[in-house]
């Protein structure tokens, strides 16, 4: 059976029953008023604090069943970086939820009070994606519960153990009345968009988030996307080359490459191009050998993407690397000088493999970055200020990170979020709470006086006395 459903912005739709229910029933929590409590909410991100602690072992077993990837890497960046975040907002919390003070004009000043009140939207959607299920479910729902709304999430379909798994412990530790998971693939999501919600935060690829983007524009829904893409490696020829290459490696290394803000490819400065690649290469050996890491991919389309990716690249293979489509391993190639028009060069690695380019300036580096789409991040390896300088003010990128790679996103007091075709929008921290919180002006008047001057006839010297008073 499908009934229709109105929504406060005037939207209706048919549903199924399901995902129509659950909205319904997060939004009649979210007019009850609880959410909005302040102690509430903080019990909430307690409790999911406490989910993921408890759960370690629950949560790497799914995630090693999911992506085949092991305990220790599971627990760095899928619970050690949401529980970070969680305790910096826990600790801020009261103090973003108040009634934030603005000064009024001059000529307002003792005849009103203003300030303005983050408010939550109300019943909001978090679309995660496959490569870390569990991190970037938790994420947004700490920021949005911190923020005081009703959250139904809808995991990726290719991460079905820890879909499963969110499902049954997130109801058994927060308020299962404010947050709901459903399980499901695309049609599951439209579903939950066309209730017509009050935010969508969506992780996932540009194609998706585009479609995202387009369904929730019918019911005028705010959307955060936070996509993916390609991102730079600059190493100038001052940078220290061993740790560069060890950090690039390591970074690149992580859940086999499939990171929306891995090292993407690299620009080396020509008088240390030859260096950083031996260094590179001998790098990726040795932590392939000693990480234990994880060899699989996802799924068989996106092992013949990356095979695909390396056999048209053009180039020389420096490291050769392998991808078997039947058991989707993949081991780590690097490709120097690879055709700049090659799918290698165009489209998301999302796999261990890294081309290089040589380059003879920063400069060039930099016109090389500017002329293709906005990355999510854009990496500089440097010794000198002024290059850093340089790359920060004459490149858009949704953060620059300079000697190190990727672990600006575990920063709680960062805001983190793509520019252009890398997404819109931030999420962590209090940049996560904002995302989720409408900012409603309030102001106050007093009564008396009640000046003449506001009113018409608009006389001449009221019009003088206006142009002199109003400021
Ligand atoms: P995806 O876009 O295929 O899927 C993401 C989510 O959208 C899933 O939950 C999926 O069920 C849903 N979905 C898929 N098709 C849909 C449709 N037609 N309509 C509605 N919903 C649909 O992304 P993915 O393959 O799961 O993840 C990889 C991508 O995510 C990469 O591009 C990566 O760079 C990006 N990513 C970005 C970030 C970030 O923080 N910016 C983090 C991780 C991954």
């Amino acid at each position: 059976m499908t009934t229709a459903t109105a929504h406060p912005n005037g939207t209706t739709k048919e549903a199924a029953p399901d995902a129509r229910s659950v909205v319904a029933g997060l939004r009649a929590t979210f007019d009850s008023g609880r959410t909005r409590d302040v102690e509430w909410r903080l019990r909430q991100l307690e409790a999911l604090d406490r989910l993921l602690s408890e759960n370690e072992e629950a949560i790497a077993a799914a995630l090693k069943q999911d992506l085949g990837r092991d305990a220790y890497s599971s627990w760095l960046i899928e619970i050690l970086s949401v529980n970070m975040d969680n305790s910096y907002v826990r600790k801020h919390l009261r103090a973003w939820a108040k009634p934030q003070k603005s000064a009024p004009p001059l000529s307002f000043r003792g005849l009103s009070s203003m300030s303005y009140q983050p408010t939550p939207k109300g019943v909001v959607l978090v679309i995660s994606p496959w490569n870390y299920p569990v991190f970037l479910s938790i994420a947004p729902l700490v920021s949005a519960l911190a923020a005081g709304n009703t959250v139904v999430i809808k995991p990726s379909e290719l991460t079905p153990a820890s879909a499963r798994l969110l499902a049954e412990l997130v109801p058994k530790y927060v308020d299962p009345t404010a947050v709901a998971v459903v399980e499901g693939g695309p049609e599951e999501t439209q579903t939950l968009i066309d209730q017509g919600l009050d935010h969508i935060f969506f992780t996932g690829s540009e194609r998706v988030g585009k479609l995202v983007a387009r369904s929730a524009a019918e019911h005028l829904t705010p959307v955060t996307l936070e996509l993916g893409g390609k991102c730079p490696v600059i190493v100038a020829r001052d940078a220290n080359v061993a740790v560069a290459a060890r950090r690039v490696a390591a970074t690149k290394l992580v859940n086999v490459g499939q990171t929306c803000v891995a090292p993407d490819y690299l620009l080396v400065e020509r008088p240390v191009l030859e260096e950083f690649t031996a260094k590179l290469v001998a790098e990726i050996k040795k932590q392939r050998v000693d990480a234990g890491q994880p060899v699989r991919v996802i799924h068989r389309k996106h092992a013949e993407h990356i095979a695909r990716l390396v056999a048209t690249s053009g180039g020389e293979h420096v490291l050769p690397g392998s991808v078997d489509t039947e058991t989707l391993k993949v081991e780590p190639a690097v490709v120097l000088n690879p055709d700049l028009d090659s799918p290698l060069m165009r489209e998301e690695i999302f796999g261990p493999i890294l081309p290089i380019i040589p380059v003879d300036s920063i400069a060039e580096a930099i016109a090389f970055v500017r002329s293709r789409p906005r990355p999510l991040a854009a990496y500089v390896f440097t010794a000198s200020s002024a290059v850093e300088r340089q790359v920060i003010a004459e490149t858009l990128s949704g953060a620059v990170v300079v000697n190190q790679a990727v672990f600006h996103c575990a920063i709680p007091s960062l805001p983190f979020g793509g520019v252009g075709a890398s997404g819109y929008g931030s999420s962590r921290g209090k940049f996560g709470f904002d995302e989720f919180s409408q900012k409603r002006a309030l102001m106050s008047m007093r009564t008396t006086p009640d000046l003449p001057l506001l009113y018409p006839p608009f006389t001449k010297a009221k019009r003088w006395l206006a142009r002199a008073m109003i400021r």
